[in-house]
């Protein structure tokens, strides 16, 4: 079993629980105006590997991983476009005793999602913007899928951390934010991390040679952030800046 991979981070305490190997797959359905990872979808860097050699390089830090309850993330793009391969790393990485994480858009066919459940210990689910029109303008596609597989995931009880990617003056409007938080608390849930907007990453569309929509936006500084987080509060929601 191959994946189309164009990175791998080892020593990574940003994607879940403890001390992780991420592994980026090439591929996305969307193209998110502040997209920090434009190579997953310009297929820039991107190779074939085998899950086994993969999994080899996860389990050189498997010790360190292991005791401190982390272990695998897989990322992208959009990672469950290369499902099959994700089903078998992370089912491999589980015989292994390490956790595992999925980083997901959740734009993808329900049978996907399901596919990779049994293997999967929790699911990192970006949300965006809850208006569909929006949501279309700022990533090229409609939320309908992603709203269906979030309910899908809660109603089956998998363990969902949902996040915001804070972009200022694109998703953190405050209809946007009382349309999540009454959208979350609907399905049970009543926590939301929130990922700040940051421009380290503009470098690489310089690199590519693709403009950055987002390139004249500065990073929400505390002030602003503890102003989303109120409002998230006041209708119902703990949202904290995620580690
Ligand atoms: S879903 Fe993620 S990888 Fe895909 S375009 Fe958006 S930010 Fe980039």
């Amino acid at each position: 079993m191959k994946g189309r991979v164009f990175d791998v981070q080892r020593f990574s305490v940003h994607d879940g629980p403890g001390i992780r190997t991420t592994v980026f797959l090439a591929g996305c359905p969307l193209r998110c105006a502040w997209c920090h990872n434009p190579e997953a979808f310009a297929g820039e860097g991107a190779r074939l590997r085998d899950v086994e050699d993969v999994l080899a390089e996860a389990l050189r830090d498997r010790d360190y991983c292991a005791a401190s309850g982390g272990g695998v993330t897989v990322s992208g793009g959009e990672p469950l476009l290369q499902a099959g391969f994700v089903r078998e790393l992370l089912k491999r990485a589980r015989a292994e005793r390490l956790h595992t994480c999925v980083q997901t858009s959740g734009a993808v066919p329900e049978e996907l999602v399901r596919s990779v459940e049994e293997v999967v210990d929790l699911f990192q689910f970006d949300l965006k913007h809850l208006d569909g029109q929006r949501h279309e303008a700022l990533t090229g596609v409609g939320n309908e899928r992603l709203v269906e597989n979030a309910r899908g995931l809660a109603a089956r009880g998998a363990c969902v951390e949902f996040r915001l990617p804070v972009v200022p003056g694109f998703t953190d409007d405050d209809a946007n934010l009382r349309a999540l938080a009454a959208f979350l608390t609907g399905l049970g849930v009543r926590a939301l991390q929130l990922v700040p907007y940051q421009r380290m990453y503009l470098d690489k569309y310089r690199a590519l040679g693709l403009a950055a929509r987002c390139a004249h936006v500065e990073p929400p500084s505390a002030a602003h952030l503890e102003r989303v987080r109120r409002t998230l509060a006041g209708a119902g929601v703990d949202a904290a800046v995620a580690g």
